[in-house]
């Protein structure tokens, strides 16, 4: 029987009992209230959409609009996974590291 559990990102083990951490990672499509309307006819683009949607399986339309992702963590990659995620994300977003308003 397995007694640990393994860092994603390095690879080491981590006992039971060890200092560790899950990463839950969701991904959700956002909707901002906006709809916008097609270029064409509304019908043919309802059309269009609804035969997109049939030739989709489950899987795959679940996928576009939520995933989700648990992620065993040791300690120090916690630490660095978290200092390149602020990292990237601070120099990409242009609200200054407020977080604030994406909570609904
Ligand atoms: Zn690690």
């Amino acid at each position: 029987m397995m007694s640990y559990q393994i860092c994603f990102r390095c690879g080491r083990r981590l006992p039971f009992g060890s200092l560790k951490y899950v990463i839950n990672i969701s991904i959700s499509a956002d909707f901002d209230g906006i709809l916008l309307e097609p270029d064409g006819d509304i019908n043919d683009e309802y059309e269009r959409l609804l035969s997109e949607i049939e030739d989709l399986d489950e899987e795959a339309l679940e996928r576009d609009v939520y995933q989700d992702f648990d992620f065993i963590l040791c300690n120090s990659c916690k630490d660095q996974w978290t200092r390149e995620i602020l990292e990237t994300g601070g120099s990409r977003t242009p609200f200054n590291n407020d977080f604030s308003h994406f909570i609904h």
